[in-house]
């Protein structure tokens, strides 16, 4: 046995770093990974409150994860020294979904971080199977970005957006913002609509954006909404601004029961699609879209922290006043 660093949640609200150990021999199709970054999703702080109802405690947190293979099994067609990323969504590739490249729906599905063990750890061991490697042009600050911009494409994929068209995209965190981004990128007028002010700020550092408060949203409709909130009050907005024969885009996550008028829906022939995740293929896209300098999102990354300071990086995610928040792994 050898070990490692770890964050280890025992529980809800208790979170430790701790040493763990982990198996010295690796399988054939095994990977042991040293992490350079790993980036602290809104599902990183519902675990860690205790809000999803599927979570599995004790776990070792996080599903965004870059790091440099250190060790590989006999089967693995990577070599020491690859950059990767982890794909973290287990997939079975025999159900009905997964043979239909939709291993975002795949029946047994388990997520890193949620329902098994996670990467935030300074060294991780995976199949080689969910981790993707890097191209060397792309900085690990960007690199770190392909997990959650790999959901924003396979969100907006569910419409099409072309230059001009207007887009809504209603709740400004990661997802949010990395959808503002990817709607820049892709020539469409872009509205970011936040409760946040300083949420609105970083939307706009992205590009030309119209920043808006809820409540300053004046009848204006638009051809695609993206609802990246997952709050009542966010979602009801945004099948209100949908233009008639437009779209939703249902990307935020929540339990809570909302009111819809079937009328509106119905005869302004409102399109409203659900998204999770990513296939793979979006991943090879997300990996694409982001070796393209043209392509803009340093501003969603707000802060770097070194794994030391887990308790205030967890804090300041929480906070809600923060985009994507990084842990640095390196000793
Ligand atoms: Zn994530
Ligand atoms: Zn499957």
């Amino acid at each position: 046995m050898s070990n490692t660093l770890e964050l280890y949640l025992k529980r809800p609200n208790e979170l430790e770093l701790r040493t763990a150990e982990m198996a010295s021999r690796l399988k054939d199709n095994e990977v042991k990974i040293k992490m350079i970054y790993g980036g602290i999703c809104g599902s990183d702080l519902r675990v860690y409150q205790g809000a999803i109802s599927y979570a599995q405690y004790p776990i070792r947190p996080g599903h965004e994860a870059l790091g440099t293979i250190i060790e590989a099994g006999a089967a693995v067609p990577y070599d020491i020294g690859t950059r990767v990323v982890v794909f973290p969504n287990t997939f079975c590739g025999t159900c009905e979904f997964c043979l239909n490249e939709k291993t975002n729906i795949c029946i047994k599905k388990k997520p890193l971080g949620v329902a098994i063990d996670g990467v935030f750890a300074q060294e991780v061991i995976l199949d080689a199977k969910y981790v993707f490697p890097v191209p060397g042009n792309l900085p690990d600050e960007r690199a770190i970005l392909i997990e959650p911009f790999a959901v924003t494409i396979h969100a907006l994929k569910k419409a099409s957006i072309l230059p001009g068209t207007t887009v809504a995209i209603v709740g400004c965190g990661t997802e949010g913002l990395l959808a503002v981004a990817l709607a820049l990128h892709l020539g469409a007028k872009v509205t970011a609509i936040d409760v946040n002010p300083v949420k609105l700020e970083i939307a706009k550092a992205l590009g030309a954006v119209t920043a808006l408060m809820p409540q300053a949203v004046n009848g204006e409709l638009f051809d695609v909404v993206v609802e990246a909130a997952g709050v009542k009050a966010a979602i009801q907005q945004a099948m209100q601004i949908v233009k008639p024969g437009g779209t939703m885009i249902a990307l935020g996550i929540t339990g809570e029961p909302v009111n819809m008028s079937p009328i509106h829906i119905v005869r302004n022939e409102i399109s409203i699609l659900g998204t999770i995740i990513y296939t793979l293929k979006d991943f090879a896209d997300a990996i694409e879209y982001l070796s393209c300098p043209s392509l803009f999102v340093e501003p969603v990354i707000s802060k770097v922290v070194p794994l030391a300071d887990y308790q205030a990086a967890y804090a300041q995610a929480l906070s809600g006043n923060y985009a994507k928040i990084l842990l640095a792994f390196a000793r």
